[in-house]
């Protein structure tokens, strides 16, 4: 076995790499700066833990967070590893030993805050030592062009410097191409070393929801998630108040988290959380930097987020652990013109910026296709699966979408009578044949169009101008979001074409509920599991530490599903290493067997996770390893019911994980580019790189498809390797 994956196992308790993690760790070992991409969840830490126990010298992680710091050299101690971190909320004493437990070798990893690290007193701790790994995590807070910056950040370079064969690992959740190039530049990092990993969270079902009556909508949502841990967050510090109030009365274990609150409290609150002392937060969103708790199973948007970025940093915080996990945002028209209120008070250009951010996020919300699609677009990515199965639209079923091309009509007719001058409130009225200043100016109340649509309600209408306009049936302009028709919707007044959509929201929200309930069901004993998140709080709080240091709830779900009652099948449980084994085995072992036998249950072998992880990770291999061995792409398409690009991206996932493909020639029959074309694509790819098509898309203007970029992609890797 080599030497990584038995270190996974045997150290961390985990049978397989997530993705990049083996790529990641094999350039690290090799010796290469190394940037580092990811998710939140996607498993970072680990891809510079594994090379810190493999080189003999010491690892060093700069981490901006004192509250992170603890966090992870506690996860360490309980899985038997050394570490220690130095940072300004220790006494003299805990200093000194902790300075001397790296001195004598003891301890592999060092976590510091970037401001500690320069110091003279650990520089000349560092020069005493071997210093093989610098790792910096949160590394967009080198960067400027950051939502983080920290200019503590800027002066790692000379750290760098005076350590020049120390290996250099900067590791982001942050991707926009602007802070990834920064980071690199400031490290003095090369292209070829960067691993980007996709953005998808497949384990989080995505919802947007209505907004009708929120507190009533969340209590109702609540119920399928009896004692698990969420976050819910508000705009202002008093809605926080108010909704923490109200739970708290239904009696549910809650708590507030705003900056309004004294430090102390805030802190208390934050902790209870962690702990799981307490299953809700409610928060602004001040709350959720530093935290690393896994096992958030749901996170509530009681308000619109401010863009779609923070929106999907906020949703990130669930699920962590890679179990299912919900994200329900409650989205009105009304919240956007409160928020769109509030940004008019600014001052230029923050206030256009914000309005850009706003506008891309009512898009979102009101959008009706797969969820995913436009998260990923932020990132560069396209998502191509035609149903990701895990958010509301996808679910949604198409039969549901009512007939509204009537409606579509008079409002694209409306836009044309007025002259493409206004925005879809103004048109609203003109429908409605309100009687308002605007109307009498410009002399609306005499168009054709006035009045015509007093069937529909104005939010009903608003909800189906949002439609046209990702329909591509109207246009709307950023600055003023005024209403002009396109092409596509010309066509659709003339040709009378059909136009499916949603008239009312109400129905969505009705759907959704049950949904919930579903997903969040896993065959596992839930009583068994209760038992032993119990038992895993006792532990924990004797320790002090958090319950998720102990054991992952991923962890205790694999032991309430497969009833292990012996060492080997204990270790063989996702999460149990030996260190942990030998500390907590016999404890959860005893409550396991205890349980068996009084409700005459068998152990059950465990057969590989069911996970959607996993399920996706066989597949890309079966489908690789199939085309190795002669399967066409077209044959593959039949066998597995998926279209062309699916089978691609299998096959890309299967090459980027470092496995080799046989010859590009039947992938490279499937493009329709003339040879010279190809050889174009090619060259954008050695100067730009292949991992994001977007900006290769941009380079030729657009008139490179995507499905060529994918083809041609795989085809460059293939030869590459
Ligand atoms: P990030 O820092 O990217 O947000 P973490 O390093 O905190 O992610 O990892 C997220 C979770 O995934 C942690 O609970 C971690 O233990 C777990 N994890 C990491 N790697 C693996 C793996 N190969 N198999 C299973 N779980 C993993
Ligand atoms: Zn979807």
């Amino acid at each position: 076995m080599d030497i990584p994956e038995s270190i996974l196992k045997s150290t961390f308790g985990y049978d397989t790499f997530k993705p990049l993690q083996r790529e990641i760790i094999a350039n690290v070992q090799a010796r290469r700066d190394t940037l580092v991409i990811m998710p939140t969840g996607g498993g970072k830490s680990l891809t510079y833990q594994v090379p810190a126990l493999i080189f003999d010298g010491l690892t060093v992680v700069v981490s901006p967070l004192i509250a992170l710091m603890k966090d992870q050299v506690e996860q360490l101690r309980a899985l038997g590893v050394s570490a220690v971190f130095l940072n300004s909320s220790l006494s003299p004493e805990e200093y000194q030993s902790n300075m001397d437990s790296v001195k004598s070798g003891q301890s592999k990893l060092l976590y510091v805050a970037p401001e500690t690290l320069l110091t003279p007193r650990i520089y000349s701790l560092l020069s005493s030592l071997k210093l093989d790994l610098l790792a910096i995590d949160e590394a967009h807070c080198i960067s400027e062009w950051g939502h983080d910056f920290r200019p503590e950040y800027r002066q790692l370079v000379d750290v760098r410097r005076k350590f020049p064969s120390a290996v250099c690992m900067a590791l982001t959740a942050t991707a926009t191409p602007r802070v990834r190039s920064d980071i690199m530049s400031s490290l003095g990092f090369t292209q070829s070393n960067e691993f980007l990993a996709s953005f998808n969270r497949e384990n989080l079902f995505i919802e947007v929801t209505p907004k009708q009556d929120p507190v009533a909508q969340t209590l109702r949502f609540l119920q399928n998630f009896k004692d698990q841990s969420g976050i819910i967050y508000c705009f202002s510090r008093k809605q926080v108040d108010d909704l923490s109030a109200t739970l708290a009365r239904y009696g549910f274990s809650v708590r507030s988290y705003h900056a309004g609150l004294e430090d102390l409290d805030r802190k208390r609150n934050q902790e209870a959380f962690i702990r799981d002392d307490v299953q809700i937060i409610v928060a602004t969103i001040a709350f959720g930097m530093g935290i690393n708790k896994p096992n958030v199973r749901f996170v509530i948007h009681f308000d619109l987020p401010k863009s779609v970025e923070s929106y999907y940093q906020e949703i990130g915080r669930a699920g962590r652990d890679g179990l299912p996990s919900h994200c329900l945002l409650l989205y009105s028209y009304g919240d956007a013109s409160k928020i769109r209120y509030f940004i008019d008070q600014k001052e230029e250009p923050e206030r256009s910026a914000s309005l850009q951010h706003l506008d891309a996020m009512t898009r979102y919300a009101e959008g009706s296709i797969c969820r995913r699609k436009p998260l990923l677009s932020y990132f560069g990515e396209t998502f191509v699966s035609e149903n990701c199965g895990t958010c509301d639209n996808c679910g949604a079923d198409q039969s549901e979408l009512a007939d509204i091309t009537i409606p579509a009509q008079k409002f694209l007719s409306c836009v044309k009578r007025s002259g493409e001058r206004f925005g879809a409130a103004h048109v609203v009225d003109i429908l409605l044949g309100s009687k308002n200043e605007k109307i009498e100016k410009y002399k609306h109340h005499e168009l054709s169009t006035y009045g015509i649509g007093k069937e529909l309600t104005k939010s009903q209408w608003m909800h189906i101008s949002r439609q046209l306009v990702e329909r591509g049936l109207l246009d709307q302009e950023p600055a003023y979001r005024v209403l002009s028709v396109t092409a596509k919707g010309l066509e659709m007044l003339k040709s009378r074409e059909q136009v499916k959509g949603q008239i009312n929201e109400a129905k969505k929200s009705e759907r959704s509920g049950a949904r919930g309930k579903e997903f969040a069901e896993s065959d596992y004993d839930k009583s068994l599991f209760t038992l032993l998140r119990n038992k895993r709080k006792e532990l924990a709080d004797a320790a002090g530490v958090p319950p998720y240091v102990i054991f992952s709830d991923k962890t205790l779900v694999e032991m309430a599903a497969y009833f292990p009652q012996s060492q080997d099948s204990l270790l063989n449980i996702s999460g149990v290493g030996k260190v942990k084994y030998e500390r907590y085995g016999s404890a959860f072992l005893a409550i396991i067997k205890e349980y068996c036998k009084s409700n005459k249950l068998d152990e059950k072998y465990k057969t590989p996770m069911r996970s959607a992880d996993k399920d996706a990770g066989r597949r890309y291999v079966a489908v690789g390893e199939a085309y190795n061995g002669g399967e066409s792409i077209q044959s593959l398409m039949k066998q597995y019911g998926v279209s062309a690009d699916t089978i691609l991206n299998h096959l890309a996932r299967f090459i980027m994980a470092g496995n080799p493909l046989r010859s590009a020639e039947d992938l490279i029959s499937l493009s329709n580019l003339s040879p010279d074309q190809q050889l174009a694509v090619f060259k954008v790819f050695d100067t730009m790189g292949s991992d994001m098509l977007k900006p290769v898309y941009d380079r030729f203007n657009g008139t490179v498809n995507y499905d060529e970029l994918r083809i041609l992609r795989l085809c460059y890797l293939c030869e590459e390797r």
